[in-house]
């Protein structure tokens, strides 16, 4: 039975639930893996994760389809992205297929907590990988814990997707040739400060430009960018040091695809914003597929999109409404992105 939930006004947070995948590594080999009720973690005060940040990770969320189908949306590429993301950190990577095994296990045994179909609302998961023995010399670890946990999240967007404003940060995110590319909490724990620190100014995020140059636009801490121009062609910023979003790389997909959009993958220069080359901006995610921008403000200097501060423009309306459209099973989807549970 569905757990007694006010689902529609969940936020974004922790709540235990049930059941949790929990499979480790150790002399050389993944173990078989199961589920388990216990949702604490006992590791030595010196395990590698505590002390050198060797822990990667993933997001994605599980939700109910209208014809009343669990699913997760294209779950395939978290496994991929997982396997990159470790072997940058030394850290033995997990099959591709344990790791959709694992989704399966976690979500069907927590199948209760999967908010209904129409409350906008979603089962995040949350798989990673950490260095779980005693590293005191610095060095990878020798064994290794995957989780999976599940928590039920809210709408991302109450009341519609109100544009927000952003700035542009003094912090630099990612270095040329650095870990911008991977799924690392190494990523947030420098990105804290920064957006503290945007919060306190009254901006909603930052956006990180390319350390090398500082003068193109690369990612916010936890969203890739997108932009409409003029033309209405969608323009995605190009960087070696931007995480791959499934997101972003799914929407350019849907642009091309199912709405005949022109799309260019090329590197955006901060300045083409000031000069009004674009007249749409969002930020993409599995969290809110899409959010939009209303303003850039670069050290008081601020651009406002056309859309302004109460909407978001057409093109971004008309993309999020097909990818969601999509994932919700109310647009036939390409082969393979919709992976069925239950
Ligand atoms: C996870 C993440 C994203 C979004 O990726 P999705 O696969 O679309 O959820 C974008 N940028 C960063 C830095 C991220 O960690």
């Amino acid at each position: 039975m569905k757990k007694d939930i006010d689902w529609s006004n969940l936020t974004f947070s922790y709540t235990k639930t049930d059941k949790r995948y929990v499979c480790n590594y150790k002399n050389g080999a993944w173990d078989e893996g199961g589920l388990i009720d216990d949702d604490m973690i006992v590791m030595s005060e010196d395990a590698g994760v505590l002390q050198y940040a060797q822990t990667v990770f993933e997001g994605l969320k599980a939700y109910t389809t209208k014809d009343g189908k669990i699913v997760c949306f294209r779950p395939d590429l978290n496994a991929d992205r997982l396997i990159d993301s470790a072997k940058r950190l030394e850290i033995p990577p997990l099959p591709k297929e344990k790791f959709l095994e694992s989704i399966r296990e976690v979500v069907a045994a927590n199948a209760d907590w999967v908010p209904p179909y129409g409350t906008g609302a979603s089962l995040y998961l949350r798989p990673y990988i950490f260095g779980i023995n005693p590293v005191i010399g610095v060095k990878p670890a020798d064994d290794y814990q995957y989780r999976v946990f599940a928590t039920p999240v809210g709408p991302y967007f109450k009341g519609g997707a109100k544009p927000i404003r952003v700035k542009i940060s003094d912090f630099d995110r990612a270095a040329p040739r650095g870990t911008g590319n991977i799924k690392v909490g190494l990523n947030y724990a420098m990105s804290l400060h920064a957006i503290v620190t945007a919060h306190n100014e009254g901006f909603a995020e930052n956006i990180y430009l390319d350390p090398a140059t500082r003068t193109k636009i690369e990612e916010t801490g936890g969203a890739n960018i997108l932009f409409v121009d003029t033309d209405g062609n969608l323009v995605v910023p190009k960087s070696d040091s931007i995480l791959p979003s499934i997101t972003r790389r799914s929407l350019v997909y849907v642009g091309e695809h199912y709405l005949g959009l022109k799309v260019v993958e090329r590197e955006v220069l901060l300045s083409e914003v000031f000069e009004g080359k674009f007249a749409e901006g969002g930020l993409c995610g599995t969290a809110a597929v899409i959010s939009p921008l209303g303003s850039i403000n670069d050290h008081g200097k601020e651009f406002t999109f056309s859309n302004g501060m109460e909407e978001m423009g057409p093109v971004l309306t008309k993309l999020r409404a097909t990818l969601t459209g999509i994932q919700e099973g109310d647009i036939e989807a390409p082969e393979g992105w919709i992976f069925t549970i239950c």
